[in-house]
């Protein structure tokens, strides 16, 4: 049957050289639409700026007969809100602004962000444009998970602390568990493991974070694509004295150049199984060292939580690559956590996986980013 939707939320997640889209109807849950445009800016490219990309995107929704007049509502990405925003925000010029001087705690995402926002409200002038940041969900650590311990005055100068990413992901994929168990929200403790490209984990207690993997920048935490995660801080010093590396050099080295695709030159999990097969050494160090990192984390939110109920995991390689799942939590059965070997192998989309008797209970729970900006900014409507 077909029902016409009430409405439609266009999200737009506004990159450097690329704009993700996706237009959702937020009541019905679906995505009427997505892509992406790519390569903006790129010398000799067709795209020359965010303006003509966004004028890209709106051929396509005309070439898909999507009808404009039903956009309701735009919802942005934000990657960083500071100290200052921690729920989904209606954009004013003054929200623009800060999200802009936000720039100097994350100087690659926000100013393409901004810029994103600046184009889409010339573009669709007369519906509410709302921000959703990837900080938001951790705004309300408790300051024993959001300080670093380090000089006190230092930190206050420069907005040193904990901040956390992939925010809209944890929150969604904590409440879905808590529809998935049929439990209320407020009354069960979860662990969230994001393991995409970028991976991230969270303790969530009664819906809200305590603590998270990431800190000031996405840097910090477990082993990813090409990020190295937790490091002696002490390496980059070491660096800079005896290999004469800069900054420059130490950002691309630790963002760039390390985690998996250091650790054996491929950064696509599917890529690095094939090797593991294949009997390739670094690709099995690589894994091994991605296991440990993220059964380390396990066990320390389980001491952060005390009780946990359900175990998520979700992005690309949590939602898909089973051995994952089942080595982060091997042997944990002393601690109430055990996995049904066949359930983690068998089905697809959100659903349990661990046996009858697990205390905890494991669950797979593909995340939605873009249904929940699109739920956030469809408050405003
Ligand atoms: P992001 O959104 O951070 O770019 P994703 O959540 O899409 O990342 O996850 C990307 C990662 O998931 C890549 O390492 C990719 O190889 C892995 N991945 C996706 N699908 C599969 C699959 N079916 N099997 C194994 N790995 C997968």
């Amino acid at each position: 049957m077909n029902t016409v939707p009430a409405g439609l939320v266009l999200v737009l997640n506004s990159g450097s050289s690329s704009i993700k889209f996706q237009l959702v109807d937020p009541v019905a849950g679906t995505a009427v639409i997505s892509g992406l445009v790519e390569q903006i800016g790129e010398p000799g490219g067709a795209i020359p700026d965010h303006a003509a990309g966004l004028r890209r995107i709106h051929q396509r929704l005309a070439d898909s007969h999507v009808d404009l007049a039903a956009v309701r509502a735009v919802g942005h990405r934000v990657v960083h809100g500071g100290m200052m925003f921690h729920s989904p925000t209606l954009i004013t010029n003054a929200v623009l602004a800060e999200i802009e001087r936000l720039a100097e705690l994350a100087p690659l995402h926000n100013p393409p962000n901004a810029i994103g926002i600046e184009v889409a409200r010339a573009d669709f002038p007369d519906v509410p444009h709302v921000a959703v940041f990837d900080t938001g969900f951790f705004h309300w650590l408790p300051e024993d998970a959001a300080s670093y311990a380090i000089d006190r005055d230092v930190a206050i100068e420069y907005g040193i602390r904990r901040y956390g990413f992939h925010g809209t992901s944890h929150e969604y994929v904590s409440r879905e568990v808590a529809v998935l168990l049929g439990a209320d929200l407020t009354e069960i403790n979860t662990i969230v493991l994001h393991l995409g490209n970028g991976a991230s984990a969270s303790a969530v207690r009664g819906g809200v974070a305590v603590e998270t993997s990431m800190g000031l920048t996405p840097l910090e935490g477990l082993v990813m694509g090409t990020r190295c995660g937790d490091i002696d801080p002490g390496v980059l010093m070491h660096l800079r004295r005896t290999a004469g590396m800069g900054v420059e050099q130490l950002d691309d080295l630790l963002n760039r150049r390390s985690g998996l695709k250091g650790l054996c030159g491929s950064n696509d999990f599917r890529e690095l199984l094939e090797r593991v097969a294949d009997g390739s050494a670094p690709a099995k160090l690589a894994y091994d060292v991605y296991i440990h990192r993220l059964r380390k984390y396990i066990g320390a939110y389980l001491a952060v939580l005390g009780r946990v109920d359900a175990i998520a995991f979700t992005a690309g390689v949590g939602e898909n690559v089973a051995a994952v799942r089942e080595d982060a939590l091997a042997g944990l059965d002393g601690l109430g956590i055990v996995i049904d070997p066949q359930r983690n192998r068998a089905g697809s989309g959100a659903r349990i996986i661990s046996a009858e008797h697990s205390r905890s209970t494991v669950l797979v729970v593909p995340t939605n980013e873009e249904l929940a900006i699109a739920r956030a900014a469809w408050q405003f409507v």
